[in-house]
């Protein structure tokens, strides 16, 4: 199968847009949470991902939104834009996310796990450093993990040999060979970017040629601003968006 995988897409359609016309052949989309909160679409991207074969577990935000996660925990901008997702978001897309889990696995022998943040905590756990990836290696027995919640591209990899980890830089458009390789993998963000760029990310995971390939692409980030503007949204979400922070 070939996967498109995508994260915290945070209500950014023509992000989401973006990434769908960008994407290379794929079979079915993995979803790793966060579908909404920050930004102005939350209703046109609940909808976006299910016209395809969907895999998708729940973020931080999508539990907010729906009142599975105590809106005090977020930022006040954060809890800003859930408040006008809450009102925002349709019956049927509230119950969609409402149905939506935290974590899961891809295949009936649980080698591939998804979290939004991570296995041990799935929503709320960045494993943005060599030792949050560790404890979550040591602690359970998946051969790829794959993970959103940090909005960054990262890789880390368990070296069998010398029981440690390692921390991998990945290149879009250069796919990373996962065979026999213990991996956690994050696609970064699609519709908020805090890497420094401000493309929409996602990656490409093959199970077959069993290989995961990054990639970025532009998208008008100005007419996401533009609705977050007409609809009130905090000023510092609509900044971030243009230098990808
Ligand atoms: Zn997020």
């Amino acid at each position: 199968m070939r996967y498109i995988v995508i994260s915290d897409i945070h209500s950014n359609a023509p992000a989401l847009e973006a990434v769908l016309r960008d994407a290379p052949a794929f079979d079915a989309i993995i979803c790793l949470g966060d579908i909404v909160g920050y930004g102005p679409d939350p209703n046109a991207c609940v909808e976006r991902v299910q016209d395809f074969d969907l895999t998708c577990i729940s973020g931080n935000h999508d539990q907010g939104a729906v009142g599975q996660a105590d809106v005090l925990i977020f930022n006040r901008d954060a809890r800003e834009a859930l408040s006008w997702t809450q009102r925002e978001l349709t019956e049927a897309n509230l119950g969609f996310l409402r149905g939506l889990s935290p974590s899961g696995v891809l295949d009936d022998d649980g080698r591939i796990v998804l979290a939004h943040g991570s296995p041990r905590d799935p929503v709320w756990e960045y494993i943005v450093d060599p030792s949050a990836a560790t404890q979550n290696f040591r602690q359970f027995g998946f051969q790829l993990l794959l993970v959103g919640h940090s909005h960054l591209p990262l890789i880390f990899e368990w070296l069998y040999d010398q029981q440690r980890v390692q921390s991998l830089r990945p290149e879009p458009g250069v796919p990373v060979v996962l065979d026999g390789r213990r991996l956690i993998l994050n696609p970064g963000s699609v519709g908020q970017p805090r890497d420094g760029n401000p493309q929409a990310s996602y990656a490409m995971l093959d199970t077959e040629a069993l290989t995961w390939t990054l990639h970025r692409t532009p998208y008008p980030v100005e007419i996401t601003q533009e609705r977050m503007r007409a609809n009130g949204l905090p000023r510092r979400l609509i900044d971030r968006l243009e230098i990808g922070r």
